[in-house]
């Protein structure tokens, strides 16, 4: 069992659950065409989408299904990265860069279709979201993204929209709106696509660890704590979380971040609640409304692995969102009713880990590094699909499903952050 924490504090989500499903633990041998490693926002899109295809499918989950960091998950789906379209163009090409920027933009449609096929509400409500540039050459830097969205149909306008307070354009030399993005309760829609695929006959189980993956001929078996699955196909969609044995690694650069919730009601008259916000500056603030009015915030982030910060470390971070909130609207006190930390993955060129590993045929990566990890994992399922029907995704040579980084002595990195 992994001992990894992964967020610290009080979390918000888990509290909008008036119910929470349950599923029994792995007890037996069980075959499958696909089984997916890990239950949270990623496994439970691939068990959604699986189950849409009629693939048959088993889920394991080594704790609670949508525990780990989809609970901690601020919820903005935005088809807009950690980088820019514009800059990641002048890394890999602008073909590839757009390229990119569009799947991201329907795997936000997509998860929308998703949402909508469940019957539980899963708070995925269409949004717009106000980038804003920290500094005069972000605001360069913008003009040029603006241009760029706009020159290959991304929908984008330039300026602040009506409404965005005088706060707002003191502190930010410049903004685009971009639209087609959305927010969601990560909890109550992970949750929810789950109960959904095991209704479509994904079989699932929680308080199952898969402790290693071995090749036995056309199989894979999976070492589980109270059983063991074979599977054709595996799919590893266990987040941040250290590798497992045979499964082959993938290491994110961890850090931490911090968020905070505000009590009902406390979202200023002015704002306009379909938008959300967010800024040039790395690490970035950020701030979306919930459909009972408070304001989630979020940013801070920092280069430690561990969120465990201690009750007085996790106030001061809470004081210093709630004073950035507190300046954009300075007619209006804030409070936090729920703070939290979480640790954040990054992957080295800002891209996910998806795909077929290239030593491992039937050993699907499905890791969402990055701020856009919903958005990701909406991806990965939908380039699953493509893979286990034989077809190319369009995305399938511009993503990689591995990178290993290492520290100076050869150890893989997140091993020894974790100390494992
Ligand atoms: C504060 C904060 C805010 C964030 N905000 C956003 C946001 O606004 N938008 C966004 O898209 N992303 C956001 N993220 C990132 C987001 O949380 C993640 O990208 C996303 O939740 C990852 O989902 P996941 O399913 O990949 O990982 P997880 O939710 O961590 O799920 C992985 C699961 O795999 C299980 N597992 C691991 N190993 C095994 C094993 N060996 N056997 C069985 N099960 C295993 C774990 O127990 C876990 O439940 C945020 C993260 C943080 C910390």
């Amino acid at each position: 069992m992994n001992e990894h924490k992964l967020h610290d504090g009080t979390l918000y989500w888990p509290k909008t659950m008036s119910f929470f499903p349950t599923y029994p633990s792995l007890r037996e041998r069980a075959m499958t065409q696909v089984a997916i490693i890990g239950g949270g926002m990623t496994g439970a899109i691939c068990a959604a989408t699986l189950a849409e295809a009629g693939i048959p499918a088993v889920l394991v989950e080594e704790k609670r299904v949508a525990s780990a960091s989809t609970a901690a998950n601020t919820g903005l789906i935005q088809f807009s990265s950690d980088i820019m379209v514009s800059e990641l163009a002048d890394r890999i090409g602008e073909m590839d860069a757009v390229a990119f920027y569009a799947h991201c933009s329907k795997a936000v449609n997509d998860l929308g279709l998703l949402a909508a096929a469940i019957p539980q509400d899963g708070g995925y409500r269409s949004r717009s979201s106000l980038y804003c540039a920290a500094s005069d050459a972000d605001a360069s830097k913008l003009r040029r993204e603006y241009q760029m969205l706009r020159r290959h149909g991304l929908d984008a306008d330039w300026g602040f929209p009506a409404g965005v307070g005088p706060a707002f354009k003191a502190r930010y030399p410049a903004a685009l709106v971009t639209h087609g993005d959305a927010e969601i309760n990560p909890v109550r829609l992970a949750n929810g696509l789950i109960a959904q695929a095991a209704r479509c006959g994904v079989r699932v189980y929680e308080h199952t660890g898969v402790a290693n993956v071995r090749k036995r001929g056309d199989w894979f078996v999976l070492a589980c704590d109270g059983g063991e699955i074979l599977a054709r196909t595996v799919v590893r969609a266990t987040g941040y979380l250290p590798g497992i044995e045979g499964a082959a690694e993938s290491e994110p650069n961890l850090r931490r971040t911090f968020a905070l919730a505000t009590p009902p009601n406390s979202v200023p008259d002015e704002w306009n609640r379909d938008l959300m916000m967010w800024e040039t500056a790395r690490p970035y603030f950020y701030f979306r409304t919930t459909p009972d009015g408070r304001i989630v915030a979020g940013g801070l982030d920092e280069d430690m692995p561990d969120p465990s910060t201690g009750e007085r470390a996790l106030r001061e971070r809470t004081d210093k969102l709630l004073a950035e909130l507190g300046a954009l609207f300075p007619g209006s006190r804030f409070e936090a009713e729920y703070a939290w930390c979480g640790a954040f993955g990054e992957s080295p060129d800002d891209l996910p880990f998806i795909g077929e590993h290239p030593e491992m045929p039937g050993l699907f990566h499905a890791l969402g590094y990055g701020g856009n990890g919903t958005v990701y994992g909406m991806l990965a399922a939908s380039m699953l699909v493509a893979h286990l029907r034989g077809e190319t995704h369009p995305l399938a040579g511009l993503l990689r499903p591995t990178q290993v980084r290492r520290t100076a002595s050869g150890e893989p990195a997140v091993k020894k952050a974790f100390g494992v």
